[in-house]
Order: C-alpha cells, then sequence, then structure tokens
C-alpha cells in the first residue's frame, strides 16, 4: 500500500505539492502508506472542477444518476476485500468489524441511494390562490464540501458524498489526513462506474489548512461536516462567513438505561458490545450505563465478567474482539481521563490498563459510581470505556440520561411498553434504541440535537441537506389585469 496518491481531482489522481504524510498502522506503529498532502491551491482546484461539473451532473436524469451508483455499489462489493484491507490497515479495526458491518454498509447505502435517486419528489401541485397554479422543484443545492473523521473512514465518506451525489450535487471531501485510503478507493470506483470526471473531489490534507480552506470556501454551497463538537463550530464559523449552509454530525455521550424489570443479561451483553464497538471511538457508543439501584449491583459485576473475556489484539485476526485506538496519542488522551477518574469518585471496576502488546492498545474499561460532574462522566472519551451510575426512581434515569450537552443517541431497557414509550418520548436525542443499542439502517436516519449537531445523514431525510425547495407560481388567468395589482395602482 505503499506509494499512495492521497488527492483526486476532476476524475484522476494528482500530484499535490505538500509534505509526505506517514499512515500509521495504531495496531503495530509501522507505516502503511505515504502520500503527500493537498496544500489549500489544491483546494481551489477542486472546488474549481467541482463547480464545472455540477450542471452536467444535476441536469443528468435520475434515472442516469441511478445506474452510475447502482455500477458502484457492484464494484464496491467487487472491490470488498480490497476496502477491507485498506480500513483495517489505517485504522486498526477488528477484521470482523470491517467485514460485517463498515464495508457491507456502506454498500448497502449506496445500493439504497442508487433507488432514492429516483424517488426524490415534491408536494402536489395545487391552485391555492385561485389565480395561480403552484408547483414545487426540488433542485440540486451545487457544490457540496464535506469533511470526514477517522473513525469509520469509508462509511462517513459514503453517508455524506453518495446522497449528495443522488440529488445532483458535485462534492469535494476532506477525510482525515490520516485515514484518506478507503476514500480514495471510493472516488476512484465511482469514475469507473461512469461518474463524470470533477463530480466527486477529494483533498487529502491537514485539518487546520485544507479542512479550513474548504470549510470556508467562497465558492461552495453547503459544508457538510462529522467530527467533534469543537472542530464543528469552527467548520460552522468559517462558512457563515459565506453565509453558507452547513449540517454538522458532532460528538456524543449515549446514556444507557436499564429499568429495574429489564432483560439483566441482554442489558449486560448490550452495554458490552455497545461500549466497546470500534474500540469505543464511535459517536453513538453507550458511555454511560444508567441503571436501576435494584440491578446495579448485578449489572456491574455482569459487565467487567464479559469486559474480561474480550479479547484484545492482532486486529487482522478473526478471533479478536477489540483492536487498538486510533493512535497513541489518543491512546495516552483515554489511559489520562481513565487515571483521573479516581480522583473524582469513579471506582475502577476492570481495565484501567494497557495491554503488554506494542500497538496503540488500550484494555476494556468499566468505572463505576461515577459522580455526576466527573471528566469521564460529562467529556467525550471515545475510548473503550464504559461509565455506570445508579438511579433511583424513573424520573431520575431520565433526568441524569438528559444531563448532558450531547444528544445523539441513548437507549431504554425495558420490558413495560409505557416506559419504553415514556423513555423514547423524554430522552433528548437523534436516536433512541429500545432494548438495543447500535443498530443502524439505511432506511433511517442519523443525526443529533443540541451539541452533537443537526441535520441527518442516511435515509430520504439526507436530501434535505442537498437539495433546494423553489417555489414555481405560474398565471393561470391569462389576463393582463390581474387583481392585486389594485393594491399598487389604480386602474387607469
Ligand atoms: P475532529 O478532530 O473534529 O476531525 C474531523 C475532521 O475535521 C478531520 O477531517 C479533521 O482533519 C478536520 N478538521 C480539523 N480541524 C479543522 C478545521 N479547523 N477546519 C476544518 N476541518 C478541520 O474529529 P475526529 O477526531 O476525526 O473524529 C472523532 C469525532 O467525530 C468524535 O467527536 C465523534 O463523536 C465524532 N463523530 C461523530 C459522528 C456523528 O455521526 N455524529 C460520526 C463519527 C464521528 P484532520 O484530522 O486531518 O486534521
Amino acid at each position: 500500500m505503499s506509494g499512495a496518491v492521497g488527492s483526486w481531482i476532476n476524475g484522476a489522481p494528482v500530484a499535490t505539492a505538500g509534505a509526505t504524510h506517514h499512515i500509521i498502522d495504531p495496531a503495530t506503529g509501522s507505516t502503511v502508506a505515504d502520500y503527500a498532502l493537498a496544500t489549500p491551491a489544491d483546494v481551489d482546484n477542486a472546488v474549481a472542477a467541482a463547480r464545472a461539473a455540477f450542471p452536467g451532473w444535476a441536469n443528468a436524469t435520475p434515472a442516469e444518476r441511478s445506474t452510475v451508483l447502482a455500477k458502484l455499489a457492484t464494484l464496491a462489493g467487487d472491490a470488498a476485500e480490497h476496502l477491507i484491507a485498506e480500513e483495517v490497515a489505517q485504522t486498526g479495526k477488528p477484521v470482523r468489524l470491517a467485514t460485517e458491518f463498515d464495508v457491507p454498509g456502506s454498500i448497502d447505502n449506496i445500493d439504497f441511494f442508487a433507488g432514492a435517486a429516483r424517488h426524490l419528489e415534491g408536494k402536489a401541485t395545487a391552485e391555492y390562490s385561485g389565480d395561480h397554479t403552484s408547483s414545487i422543484r426540488r433542485e440540486a443545492v451545487g457544490v457540496v464540501a464535506t469533511i470526514t473523521p477517522w473513525n469509520y473512514p469509508l462509511q462517513m465518506a459514503v453517508w455524506k458524498v453518495i446522497p449528495a451525489l443522488a440529488a445532483g450535487c458535485s462534492v469535494v471531501i476532506k477525510p482525515a489526513e490520516i485515514t484518506p485510503l478507503t476514500t480514495l478507493t471510493l472516488a476512484r470506483l465511482a469514475a469507473e462506474a461512469g461518474l463524470p470526471g470533477g463530480v466527486f473531489n477529494v483533498v487529502s490534507g491537514a485539518g487546520g489548512d485544507v479542512g479550513a480552506a474548504l470549510a470556508g470556501h467562497r465558492d461552495v454551497d453547503v459544508v457538510t461536516f462529522t467530527g467533534s463538537t469543537d472542530v464543528g463550530r469552527k467548520v460552522m464559523a468559517a462558512a457563515a462567513i459565506h453565509g453558507h449552509r452547513t449540517q454538522l454530525e458532532l460528538g456524543g455521550k449515549a446514556p444507557f438505561v436499564v429499568f429495574d424489570d429489564a432483560d439483566l443479561d441482554a442489558a449486560i451483553e448490550g452495554a458490552v458490545a455497545a461500549s466497546l464497538i470500534n474500540t469505543g471511538q464511535d459517536c453513538t457508543a453507550a458511555t454511560r450505563a444508567i441503571v436501576a439501584r435494584d440491578l446495579y449491583d448485578d449489572f456491574v459485576a455482569g459487565v467487567a465478567e464479559v469486559m474480561s473475556r474480550i479479547v484484545v489484539g492482532d486486529p487482522h485476526d478473526p478471533d479478536t474482539d477489540l483492536g487498538p485506538l486510533i493512535s497513541f496519542a489518543h491512546r495516552d488522551k483515554v489511559a489520562g481521563m481513565v487515571a483521573r477518574a479516581p480522583e473524582q469518585g469513579g471506582r475502577i471496576v476492570t481495565g484501567g490498563q494497557m495491554p503488554d502488546l506494542p500497538g496503540a492498545f488500550y484494555r476494556p474499561t468499566l468505572i463505576a459510581d461515577v459522580a455526576e460532574t466527573s471528566e469521564v462522566y460529562r467529556d467525550e472519551i471515545f475510548g473503550p470505556v464504559l461509565t455506570v451510575r445508579p438511579f433511583t426512581d424513573d424520573d431520575d434515569a431520565l433526568r441524569q440520561a438528559n444531563d448532558t450537552d450531547y444528544g445523539l443517541a441513548a437507549s431504554a431497557w425495558t420490558r413495560d411498553v409505557y416506559r419504553a414509550q415514556r423513555a423514547s418520548r423524554e430522552i433528548n436525542a437523534g436516536c433512541v434504541w429500545i432494548n438495543d443499542h447500535i443498530p443502524i439502517i439505511s432506511e433511517m436516519p442519523h443525526g443529533g440535537v443540541g451539541a452533537s449537531g443537526f441535520g441527518k445523514d442516511m435515509s430520504d431525510y439526507s436530501f434535505e441537506e442537498y437539495l433546494t425547495v423553489k417555489h414555481v407560481m405560474s398565471d393561470i388567468t391569462g389576463v393582463a389585469e390581474k387583481g392585486w395589482h389594485r393594491t399598487v395602482f389604480n386602474k387607469r
């Protein structure tokens, strides 16, 4: 994989003039590939290519766009092994996760939008005024700038790029500089599928210069972003200078509420799976278990027992459950937060250590009795760490669930239909699961509220980010002297 090309502009790989970047395998610390970073000048070129390509792609028929996306889904399926290998190498995620979640989920999403491209509709045409026919045109918004994170590089690129393409937009994407490989492969496959040059451009560079240049570019129409809340706010501020629309998918701190009538075994299994997926580097990961006092001790013991059986190690081994964190720097940040937890009242029940392995590994960690004010309870850790607190009654459970600035995802565990309904209504989040936590599907939207951002990825709802609504109002009387003219001038 060495000697990769980092950027793709106007339908072809381009040589960029930035410094050489080494993509590091966090499982070993060794270099996976080198590429030249893009520069802000490359952003200008990519945006110009997207601008030039936009009218042609926007005017393609829905069927033509659908055909290209369907072909892309097929080609991505054919290239699945390659995509899995790249994803595992650049992120260190376990091969089972990449094989059963990242890559098939991405392909399914492309498939979904290949179909959805042909279902774009407006409201009914009607004569609301009596003298006119009103109709709605939903038009592609233009050039989309998008910036994505490193945790699910392929999926995040697909979630942003594919609905934009289905809607008729052209795109410039900046993947995280440490994980550009699968985004570049996606662009290459899209070209092979027949996507015209310039419709899908990739600039791989650092956030501080290339990302900032893209977010604040005058000649884009929409800026979509997935990443941390802090950077999302910078992106929004940069786009606001030009009054550009934004869509932000930001951080999370998902509550996992276990009521006293829950299936305890299911809740324990679910908490371990939902807190450790992708080594906890998942914006919807369960991070705050809030458990009925009667079940608390058994829940803590059960989660610790299942966590102790998790296999940490080589992500290429299909028996591995938990890979490394994305980098040594991130591993050290997670370790620091866990190390400070006891000073704030937390009790480390299991984990809290690095295993004796060469990569950026950290053991599955459960911290009980955390204070509501403590750092591990309030801030996004983005590692294999679950915190747990007891609650006294349903009001207290829901209060604790909502005691966060974030609002991306949550779950409630109960066999009582009324409790489930109440939790789904009262928990402030973009998604509430009942008796599960994590599954996503292409047909349904993903997106948060509050510090987790706004707007939607996936499903028909994501089209709202990439389409404008235009009202067309046509006179149907054929008369020169309209009734409303009297409000401006008297009859001559
Ligand atoms: P991040 O640090 O915010 O970076 C996200 C992207 O923004 C990267 O491509 C980064 O580039 C770029 N960037 C950094 N500074 C920038 C700037 N000043 N202007 C423009 N772009 C800039 O996030 P991350 O560490 O990659 O990802 C983890 C975060 O993503 C977590 O907070 C997680 O919750 C969130 N996330 C949210 C969702 C969701 O759907 N809500 C999904 C996945 C992840 P470089 O890294 O190349 O510098």
